[in-house]
């Protein structure tokens, strides 16, 4: 497949053995990626992209292994294939939100004109039930042949955000928490419960952590833009976390279209709020 086919996803051929599914956004947000994680007993697939087109046929060309579906966060530009699938993991702050999105509303495509790209009502995967199964941080999927992989806390941009450290491979697959563009952690909160999650401090707090684990961390794939990213970010962003908290609330650009001041330290740009920097 190619990008001028104009179908919703599109398999990239990664580094050892991996591979990247891009998914195009329907507008109104950037582009995603998917991520498709062979051990030798089973494969882990991160992310469902929007739910456009047929995810699930796709992965199953791509390995005859069985599959293990996880979510990076509870977004819709990362959950909309899940009721293709049976089960699906997610961190247990962000499970909530699955059960919320399993009831609908139905999905219509908008009228031809305003797609992005050639799609149709029968190409979205509509609401339906599937199984959650909840986990938290420093939980391992073991995908046989000595593939783990371990879930990493990284809440701020959402309340159960995390990255997915591969660690025979050294990849860390890190959602929209460490991307090539700014994190987002200036988001309207629509659920006070989740208010405590949504902060530059709890982000800082798991960057901790994973900041441990730095150096097996040998490339970083997010779920948006750039692949293939270096470790040096992990601190970057910790440190521009470290900024912020500490009063310097600095602004050198303010990302376009959106109401995000950004604070940048080398390659880490958050956006950011005032009421959500400190977790109160
Ligand atoms: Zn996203």
């Amino acid at each position: 497949m190619a990008y001028s086919d104009n179908f919703p996803l599109v398999e990239v051929p990664g580094a050892e053995g991996v591979t990247h599914i891009f998914c195009r956004s329907p507008g109104g947000g950037g582009d995603g990626w998917c991520h498709l994680v062979p051990g030798k007993d089973r494969a882990l697939l991160i992310d469902t992209g929007f739910g456009i087109g047929d995810l699930k046929k796709l992965v199953s060309e791509l390995t005859d292994l069985p599959v293990t579906v996880v979510n990076t966060h509870n977004h819709g530009d990362h959950i909309g294939g899940n009721p293709q699938f049976e089960e699906v993991y997610i961190h247990k702050e962000d499970a909530p939100f699955l059960y919320r999105a399993m009831e609908g509303p139905e999905r219509k495509a908008p009228p031809e004109s305003e797609r992005e790209y050639k799609y149709s009502d029968a190409d979205l995967v509509q609401p339906a039930p599937y199984k959650v199964v909840e986990i938290e941080d420093g939980y391992v999927f073991d995908l046989g042949g000595g593939y783990e992989v371990e879930v990493f806390h990284l809440p701020g941009h959402s309340a159960g955000g995390i990255g997915l450290l591969d660690k025979k491979r050294g990849f860390l697959f890190s959602g929209d928490a460490l991307v090539w563009t700014p994190i987002l952690i200036h988001w309207p909160i629509p659920d006070e419960r989740y208010n405590e999650f949504l902060t530059v401090e709890r982000f800082r707090d798991g960057l901790l952590r994973l900041e441990e684990h730095k150096n097996e961390v040998k490339r970083i794939y997010p779920g948006h833009s750039r692949l293939g990213l270096k470790n040096t970010l992990i601190t970057d962003m910790r440190l521009c976390c470290e900024e912020l908290l500490a009063g310097d609330l600095s602004v050198r650009e303010f990302l376009p279209g959106a109401a995000g001041p950004l604070h940048i330290h080398g390659d880490a740009k958050i956006a950011f709020h005032e009421s959500r920097i400190h977790t109160k």
